[in-house]
């Protein structure tokens, strides 16, 4: 079986109005809650079909290599940083091929990750002589291990049940630990026009990946992400539209991205940092 059977209830604020919203480029359902705005996949993929699916996922990175740190984490952890200045333990969930890790080390931290993808998880673990969990996240014993960061990063958009998921890494956290989320951004100036031009039937062909459902299952905006973590026993303490920086732009433009495309607009991506309540 591909699809689960339908959702009755929101993912995030459990409010059984929901309607059907849109369909995407690839047919598949796109629910709305009218209590929360949130829109998400409906019916979403079986379990049976996922695993499938992220079997595979990093086979295209066939050889691991040590790569230099990213800017862009190096920014967004040189932020987080102002909340946290002790730095301490971080578990980056999700850390793929561990590029978060290594520049998180670069800056103090002490990093763990975690994946799902064991084959690829040795790899990374060799080549950056790091500790990686893999495997099914709900049988790990972390045998009373606590953390002061966990690191979520495109990641949350591909989670079948949300508020599970962040109650879970909220168990991990020490206490005053903080969470930090980045996803696509569904109300950025692309994707609203995407959507909008779509649901108009304006543009024929049907133009927008930007629902990306081929494993992304949730579609968040700032304030239902801020909606899920506050049910889930944070306080959001910062929020930013994604820097998108890469290594090799340059200064100009890595400024321009910094200050000028955070204010003016909404971008593809946005990012959360929370802290864990008492
Ligand atoms: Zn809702």
């Amino acid at each position: 079986m591909k699809y689960d059977p339908v959702l009755e209830n929101c993912p995030i604020c459990g409010s059984a109005q929901t309607r059907f919203y849109h369909s995407d480029l690839r047919q598949n359902r796109i629910s709305i809650c009218e209590a929360c705005r949130f829109q998400f996949m409906n019916p979403q993929y079986s379990d049976q079909y996922l695993t499938e699916f992220y079997a595979g996922y990093y086979s295209h990175h066939s050889q691991i290599e040590r790569e230099p740190t990213s800017h862009a984490h190096d920014f967004y952890l040189k932020k987080i940083e102002t909340f946290l200045p002790q730095k301490g333990k971080l578990l980056d969930y999700g850390c793929g091929v561990g590029r978060v890790m290594n520049t998180a080390r670069q800056r103090g931290w002490t990093v763990v990750g975690y994946d799902v993808d064991c084959e690829t998880t040795k790899k990374v673990e060799k080549v950056y002589d790091v500790e990686i969990k893999c495997g099914s996240f709900e049988d790990l014993d972390w045998e009373g291990r606590r953390f002061d960061l966990i690191y979520l990063y495109h990641v949350l958009e591909h989670v079948k049940d949300p508020v599970h998921t962040i109650k879970t890494l909220r168990g991990l956290l020490n206490e005053k630990g903080h969470l930090f989320v980045g996803v696509p951004n569904m109300r950025s100036l692309s994707s609203t026009a995407k959507t909008y031009l779509e649901r108009k039937r304006i543009r024929r062909r049907r133009i927008g990946a930007h629902y990306a459902t081929d494993h992304h299952l949730l579609y968040f905006s700032k304030p239902s992400l801020s909606i899920l973590l506050e049910k889930c026993g944070f306080s959001v303490v910062y929020t930013r539209n994604g820097y998108k920086a890469k290594n090799e732009d340059p200064n100009l433009k890595k400024i321009a991205m910094r200050y000028v495309t955070d204010h003016l607009y909404p971008n593809s991506q946005m990012v959360m940092l929370a802290r864990r309540d008492d």
